[in-house]
C-alpha cells in the first residue's frame, strides 16, 4: 500500500514511524565537568569557504572571493584570538574545502584543535540518494584524514539534517557523535527506531548560529540584518543560562561571516566573558562527548 500524499490520513504506524526513525533518548548531562568547572564551552567553526556557492552549481566568481575571504582573512584573525587565549575549538571542514586548503586543515590538527567531517561539497545530505550521501560521508572522512592525519570522530552534517538513512551511515563509519539536531541543550542519546545506536548527539541551534543574523540575499529589497551588539548579547544569554545550569555552550560561527574586523569582537568577548567565571571548560565538541559519556 503506497503511503496517502495526505499526513491527516497517515494511520497510526505511519506518523509514529516517521517520529521514531530518528529520536532523542537519555540526556547525557554530566554532574560536574573537568577539574570542578561549572560549564563546559563548545566554540564550533563551520569552515565552507567557497563551498557553499558550489555546492549549488553556482558559479559566481564575486562568491567564491567571499569563500576564499574566509581562508585568507577570516581564519587567521579566529586563530589569532584563539591562539591568545590559548582555548580548543572544533573545525568542522567539507572535503572539497581540505582539498583547496590542506595547509589549514592540517594546522588545524597541528596546533590540537578538532576537525569533523561536514561533507563533501557542503552537499545537501539529506535529499540526496541513500548510496550517495554513504558514498559521500565516508570519501570526506578519508579526505580528512588523509590530509590532516587524523582519522575525524564526529559530524555535523552541511544540511544541519538527517536524510531517513544518515544515522545509519553514521552508526556504520563508527563515529562517536553527531552535531547536526537541536531536541535538546545537553547532550543526549540518538535512538533509531527505538534502539539506542551509541551515537550521541551534541546539539546545534539556529539561535547559536552567526550565519543566520548576518547573512543577507543581495537581490532582495529586504535585508534583515541584526547588529553585532545584538548578536552578542544573544550569545552572551545563552552562555549565562547554560553557565548557571551547569550544562554546556555551545556556538557555531563561519570563518566568511564572524571574521570581519566589525565583528571578530564577539568571539573574543565571549572568550573573555567566560574566562571571567573563573571555573569553565573550553573543549572540543569530541572532548565534551567522551566526557558526558563517560561522567553523565
Ligand atoms: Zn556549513
Amino acid at each position: 500500500m503506497t503511503e496517502s500524499e495526505n499526513p491527516w490520513e497517515w494511520p497510526e504506524d505511519v506518523w509514529r514511524g516517521k517520529i521514531e526513525r530518528v529520536r532523542a533518548g537519555e540526556t547525557l548531562k554530566p554532574k560536574s565537568w573537568p577539574n570542578g568547572a561549572r560549564c563546559a564551552v563548545a566554540m564550533s567553526f563551520d569552515v565552507d569557504h567557497d563551498s557553499n556557492e558550489l555546492r549549488d552549481g553556482g558559479h559566481s566568481i564575486g562568491a567564491m572571493s567571499r569563500g576564499q575571504y574566509g581562508n585568507r582573512q577570516g581564519i587567521p584573525r579566529i586563530m589569532e584570538v584563539i591562539r591568545r587565549h590559548d582555548i580548543k575549538a572544533t573545525f568542522y571542514v567539507p572535503a572539497v574545502v581540505a582539498k583547496l586548503y590542506p595547509d589549514e586543515t592540517r594546522m588545524f590538527v597541528a596546533e590540537g584543535h578538532e576537525v569533523g567531517i561536514h561533507g563533501w561539497i557542503h552537499e545537501r545530505n539529506s535529499v540526496l540518494p541513500a548510496a550517495v550521501e554513504r558514498d559521500l560521508q565516508m570519501r570526506s572522512a578519508d579526505v580528512l584524514e588523509k590530509i590532516s592525519g587524523k582519522r575525524p570522530v564526529g559530524i555535523r552534517t552541511p544540511s544541519w539534517d538527517f536524510s531517513h538513512v544518515t544515522l545509519q551511515i553514521t552508526q556504520d563509519m563508527g563515529l562517536l557523535y553527531d552535531s547536526s539536531l537541536m531536541a535538546d541543550v545537553d547532550c543526549y542519546r540518538l535512538l533509531m527506531d527505538g534502539e539506542d545506536t551509541g551515537v550521541i548527539e551534541l546539539p546545534v541551534e539556529w539561535i547559536r548560529d552567526d550565519a543566520v543574523y548576518f547573512n543577507m540575499n543581495r537581490f532582495s529589497a529586504l535585508r534583515p540584518y541584526t547588529a553585532p551588539e545584538t548578536v552578542f548579547d544573544i550569545f552572551r544569554r545563552e552562555f549565562e543560562a547554560a553557565y548557571d545550569e551547569g550544562g554546556h555552550f555551545q556556538l557555531t560561527m563561519h570563518p566568511h561571516v564572524t571574521g570581519y574586523r566589525s565583528r571578530i569582537w564577539i568571539f573574543e568577548d565571549l572568550i573573555r566573558l567566560a574566562k571571567d567565571k573563573g571555573d569553565v571548560w573550553f573543549a572540543t565538541h569530541a572532548e565534551i562527548v567522551e566526557w558526558v559519556k563517560a561522567n553523565a
